[in-house]
């Protein structure tokens, strides 16, 4: 987990480096470079203003070839020198230093190729390795002659050493902000880390088994973090439900078995300790006859459970057809009829309309059955069961309405659950396992559909079951 976060710590780290530090540096440099360039250039420019200003006085004074004038012209070059603090040089036209104003070059011959340009009439300026800049210009005379070259240098170095200084605050400056971008960092990460960490924390626990786990929301300033607990809440709040009903199940389960288990063993025993030889053959076929019957409640519960297991499979597909769904109840009706008349019940069935439905038909018959078995089972003498069939545009209703006991309010909202019955003996005795209605409704919902009942105790229950004609 530690790993993780330096992981994503580095990550916001390089990511400000990315769009933060590293273009400021670039985009300094840059500016940094054309203004110290303007400057040099600005150096250039002047120099060979200068550099001219002073050709053109040669010119006119003609200091080049009147020897008298040497004195003076001497003179004029050291003072315009000192003046503006260059060094000043003037070659004659074979580039022969004639003045130097710091004398160290006088009598020397000079073959730069600013001062050969400069011969050929083009006035140069170029920044040189030493960094000095040499500006050439020509003396003409006044035939348009040239008589010699005006060499003004200057070093560039000032300028240098003023980006440099720049520069440097300037990356002080970067580095102040790299501190505190690196500090920025350590707190975003925390501020991110520290709720994820938890959210993983609490995540980890979930996946050891303990659901009952929440994740401190209300501690979540931002929203998607905020959201991402809510969800793993949420999510805990299912598993936890669903955890609690897959327990219950499997004690009822457990507890549905155990009793005709028990009941079997109770029976057993109690002709085991009998003495065959004073037992009559009667009692065997009589203790038989109980323990068949234990053996079939069990049979009947295991094939409940199976039916709704793999009604609840996921990944069981409906694989539905068109059936006709008013002779598949007629066909329902009809098999049950008899066990009806046995229970002195009269079962009707009023089809309303003609319907043919998108449905598997096993899993819809056997819902109805379900259904019309309860309506005779939890009858009253003389009682009386009604099957309707109906359609509109959309959707099938089948109702099953009988005059039979009726289900209290209390017990309603319950009878759907696995295994629950309103009253135990009485099932018992008619056989039901508590899973036929769990059994209906899985199938109906299977079919995108509904199913809905009313009832009042002592006047009847209806069962009204909801399937849309067509499947998406
Ligand atoms: P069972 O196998 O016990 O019939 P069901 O899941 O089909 O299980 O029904 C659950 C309980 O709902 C029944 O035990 C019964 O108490 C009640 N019940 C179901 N249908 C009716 C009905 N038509 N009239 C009255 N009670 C009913």
């Amino acid at each position: 987990m530690a790993k993780k976060n330096i992981k994503l710590k580095w990550t916001l780290l390089a990511t400000y480096m990315l769009i933060g530090i590293i273009p400021l540096v670039i985009m300094t440099q840059i500016a940094l470079e054309s203004v110290q360039g303007y400057f040099v250039e600005e150096r250039k420019k002047e120099l060979l203003l200068q550099a001219n200003v002073i050709s053109g006085h040669i010119s006119i004074s003609d200091y080049m070839y009147d020897e008298s004038k040497a004195f003076v012209f001497d003179y004029d070059i050291n003072h315009t020198s000192k003046q503006s603090g260059y060094r000043i040089m003037v070659l004659d036209r074979s580039g022969v230093v004639v003045n130097d104003s710091n004398k160290t070059e006088e009598g020397k011959t000079y073959f730069l190729p600013e001062i050969t340009d400069a011969l050929n009439n083009k006035d140069v300026a170029r920044v040189m390795e030493n960094d000095t800049v040499h500006a050439a210009v020509s003396i003409v005379d006044d035939r348009s002659n040239c008589i010699g070259v005006v060499l003004v240098c200057d070093s560039v170095t000032d300028i240098y050493e003023n980006v440099a200084a720049i520069r440097h605050k300037i990356f002080n400056m970067i580095m102040l902000l790299m501190v505190v971008v690196v500090l920025i960092d350590l707190f975003m990460a925390w501020w991110f880390t520290n709720p994820l960490n938890k959210t993983i924390e609490v995540i980890k626990k979930m996946s050891d088994g303990h659901f009952d786990q929440r994740i401190p929301v209300n501690d979540f300033l931002h929203t998607e973090l905020a959201e991402l607990a809510e969800s793993s809440n949420n999510m805990a709040e299912q598993l936890d439900r669903i955890e609690t009903s897959r327990r219950e199940f499997v004690s009822n389960v457990s507890h549905e078995l155990k009793t005709p288990l028990s009941s079997i063993k109770v029976l057993s025993d109690s002709i085991l300790i009998q003495d065959p030889e004073t037992v009559p053959k009667e009692m065997y076929v009589e203790f038989l006859q109980d323990i068949n019957s234990e053996v079939d409640r069990m049979t009947a519960i295991i094939n409940d459970l199976l039916t709704l297991v793999r009604m609840n499979r996921e990944e069981v597909e409906l694989k539905p057809a068109f059936v006709n769904l008013s002779e598949m109840i007629g066909d329902i009706v009809r098999r049950l009829e008899p066990i009806a008349e046995k229970n002195g019940i009269t079962l009707k069935y009023n089809m309303v309309d003609e319907v043919t439905a998108e449905v598997e038909a096993t899993k819809i018959s056997l819902a109805v059955s379900n259904l019309i078995e309860n309506a005779i089972k939890y009858n009253t003498e003389n009682g009386s069961v009604n099957v309707t069939l109906e359609a509109d545009g959309q959707n099938a209703f089948i109702t099953v309405a009988d005059t039979g006991i009726g289900i209290s309010e209390e017990d309603i909202n319950k009878i759907f659950d696995r295994f629950y019955r309103v009253d135990k003996n009485r099932d018992r005795e008619t056989g039901g396992t508590g899973l036929g209605l769990s059994i209906a409704r899985s199938a109906v919902l299977m079919h995108n559909g509904s199913i809905k009942v009313s009832s009042s105790e002592n006047e009847g229950t209806t069962f009204v079951i909801n399937i849309p004609l067509r499947q998406k």
